[in-house]
């Protein structure tokens, strides 16, 4: 008879159910893992909340780290116990956006299902092996920091440059400390204060609370009068584009981070645009290399993310895990699924 495992669904806008069903069966190419730790990413929070289009009902959550329970025929490099990462989204690699190094925006990409469950099953290509030692909980945050990575990527940051993070949530933190690994001076922007100050712990040069001070001017005062190199906004606020747009400096370049529902179009004179060569840029999702780089990243502590998680709880407690994300209450919810011994 097939093992059972608990999965948590989510059966339509604001209802989750804990659903008993079948181990995933694999096939020759693929990898069963056994899911140690699961983390909220805001995504599921828009779905969860009706706020995203997509076929319900199924299991949310893409961030996690787990070990390998079993491995297809095919499958010859990995073995079982081995601490992995999966990356839920399959592309096609064959699209042209796959062709041109933008597979993160694959035409045909299959969603696996997710991992608010005991089990995930991935083709082997979707598996990053972790390095031993590393804690899981750590590894769990490789798919958020891979968007990441991609954000600061096309941002183009140059040491010695200065970079302006608005918000600094579980993903503003993670933008603000990988500015800082590509050498630029940060300065964090947030109207809580416990953030800053985190983000200060963690290495921004600089905060500043935009419920005391007016950011633009702050962020001036900060650069000599020149502005910001470059920006990302990880709020989903289209008057804070607008607004961090003025704080550019000549050749700046601002990276719209967080999908913004409902939609709310963004205000932003031309001519700044124009005479000061802005970039006025997004990014969205990860490539298989973004993944690979952001694990390093997390295997040798040059990207600390442990102190982000503010909520660590069991599964069947989803419900309440996006309730507190929707308050913006803590930082990174977490959920201990089989935990760092399986
Ligand atoms: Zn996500
Ligand atoms: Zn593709």
């Amino acid at each position: 008879m097939a093992k059972i495992m608990n999965s948590m669904w989510c059966v339509e806008p604001g209802v989750i159910e804990m659903r008993e069903k079948p181990v995933y069966q694999i096939g020759p190419k693929d990898v069963l893992v056994k899911i140690a730790y699961s983390g909220i990413c805001p995504w599921d929070l828009r779905v969860y909340l009706g706020k995203k289009n997509v076929p319900l009902p199924r299991i949310l959550g893409h961030e996690i780290a787990g070990i390998v329970t079993e491995v297809g025929s095919d499958v010859k490099d990995l073995e079982i116990g081995t601490p992995v990462v999966g990356d839920f989204i399959v592309k096609c690699g064959v699209c042209k956006n796959c062709r041109n190094e933008r597979e993160n925006k694959c035409l045909n990409p299959t969603f696996l299902p997710g991992g608010y469950a005991e089990y995930a099953a991935f083709p082997r290509k979707n598996i990053h092996p972790i390095k031993p030692g590393v804690s899981l909980k750590a590894a769990a945050f490789t798919e958020p920091l891979a968007t990441v990575f991609r954000g600061q990527t096309v941002l183009r940051l140059k040491p010695g440059e200065t970079e302006v993070v608005v918000g600094v949530g579980p993903i503003g933190q993670l933008h603000a400390q990988v500015a800082k690994a590509y050498g630029a001076r940060v300065i964090a922007v947030d109207l809580i204060q416990e953030r800053l100050d985190l983000a200060k712990k963690l290495g921004a040069d600089a905060i500043v609370n935009s419920s005391q001070h007016d950011m633009v001017a702050a962020i001036e005062e900060l650069t000599d009068g020149k502005g910001a190199d470059a920006a990302v906004v990880a709020v989903p606020s289209s008057p804070l584009v607008s607004e961090t747009a003025k704080a550019l400096a000549i050749g700046g370049r601002l990276n719209i981070f967080a999908g913004i529902y409902p939609v709310d179009p963004i205000s932003i004179d031309p001519n700044l645009i124009h005479y000061k060569e802005l970039n006025i840029l997004g990014s969205a999702d990860s490539t298989s290399t973004d993944f690979y780089k952001a694990l390093k990243m997390i295997e040798d502590g040059t990207i600390k993310v442990e102190p982000l998680i503010s909520h660590l709880l069991p599964l069947n407690k989803l419900q309440e895990g996006l309730d507190i994300v929707a308050k913006c209450q803590g930082l990174k919810v977490m959920f201990e699924v089989g935990g760092e011994e399986g």
